[in-house]
């Protein structure tokens, strides 16, 4: 029986979707929770192109927008000395693996997923593509090809995380210890940043009706200062965090709280003899002082030489891991 080998070192692997520019939510849930612990393991970081076919793309805003995520990356401190960076698609096995762990799952697991739900129910049930329904399988192949141990996510993706453990012990169970069993890193403050106009939804990516309630990375700083300006704020008229009552402005303390590392805490006591404008002009800076540095490093990265040349490396290193763990899983099931 192919089982795992004992790793030197721990690993930690992130994706996201180019399914449209890449939010603050991305960043504050998942990428910077990666970009700060990329030196502490072996470190793999995705474009997720696979899951962004779910929905019909024009091929050429997917091209770009594969690319504007792989400039991101490095503009959000994603360090390709530190970190494998590629590109989902380049890599064979995430086919052969989705399509092996897909059978590990069963109707009713998928089904009960809370993002099924949510989105099924906004399209109807028989709307809905079967990509939706069957990519946490692919997810889970994601994860499992490269043996990881930690994956930094925003809450949302925590049940296709904890779903991804299921199917790796069903399989270790039928087929031997050749899977390695993940955990999600989900960070205490930022794991959910909701849409600044309607702080009951997740900030989205795409799905976003109105553009005034997500920032992107690439927003201006105008833009950006005018969408946290107008940010639904509740009626308490007090800077206090109460994610029950205050949605909106718990929101803004999450995020100022994210970008500047102050507690929860010492922002409501900063803030507590001042009204939601001076808080609010003060969340503005943080969030446009990060752009801005943001912006700075993707304009120098958003070279496709230099893009090319990093995912071309990127995909000979997923590649030798990628391909091991899915041969093991083959041999284990009996297909080589
Ligand atoms: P889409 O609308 O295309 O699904 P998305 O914004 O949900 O876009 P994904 O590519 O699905 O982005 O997710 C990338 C990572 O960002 C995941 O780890 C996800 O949990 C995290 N994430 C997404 N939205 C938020 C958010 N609003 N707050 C915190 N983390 C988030
Ligand atoms: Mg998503």
């Amino acid at each position: 029986m192919a089982k795992q080998t004992p790793k030197k070192h721990k690993v930690m692997l992130t994706g996201v979707r180019p399914s449209g520019s890449i939010t603050l939510g991305n960043y504050l849930g998942a990428i910077k929770n990666f970009a700060d612990k990329q030196g502490l393991f072996k470190s793999y970081i995705f474009i997720a192109d696979l899951h962004a076919i779910t929905e019909p793309r024009q091929p050429a805003e997917l091209k770009a927008a594969v690319n504007q995520c792989m400039a991101m990356y490095l503009a959000c401190g994603i360090d390709p000395g530190k970190t494998v960076i590629f590109r989902q698609s380049d890599i064979a096995e995430h086919g052969i693996m989705g399509f092996i762990m897909a059978f590990q799952t069963r109707l009713g697991e998928l089904s009960r997923m809370t993002q099924f739900k949510l989105k099924s129910a906004a399209g109807g049930k028989s709307g809905v593509g079967t990509g939706l329904f069957i990519y946490p399988a692919l997810m889970a192949a994601d994860i499992l090809l490269y043996d990881t141990d930690i994956v930094p996510v925003g809450a949302d993706q925590q049940q296709h995380v904890e779903l991804t453990r299921d199917m790796c012990q069903r399989f270790n169970k039928r087929y031997g210890a050749v899977l390695n069993e993940p955990d999600a890193f989900v960070a205490p403050v930022g794991n959910r940043i909701l849409n600044l106009r309607n702080p009951l939804e997740k900030m989205n990516k795409s799905d976003c009706s109105d553009n005034m309630g997500t920032i992107f990375l690439s927003d201006g700083a105008d833009i950006a200062r005018k969408k946290v300006m107008t940010a639904v704020s509740d009626g308490l008229g007090l800077v206090k965090f109460d994610q029950e009552n205050q949605p909106g402005i718990s929101n803004l303390i999450s995020i100022l709280s994210c970008i500047t590392g102050q507690s929860i805490a010492d922002i409501e006591s900063r803030f507590e003899a001042q009204g939601y404008a001076a808080f609010k002009s003060a969340v503005a800076d943080s969030v446009c002082c990060l752009l801005r540095d943001i912006q700075e490093r993707y304009r120098k990265f958003n070279d496709p030489k230099v893009l090319e040349d990093i995912l071309s490396d990127g995909r000979a290193r997923a590649e030798k891991i990628a391909e091991k763990t899915c041969q093991r899983a083959k041999t284990a099931l009996g297909l080589a």
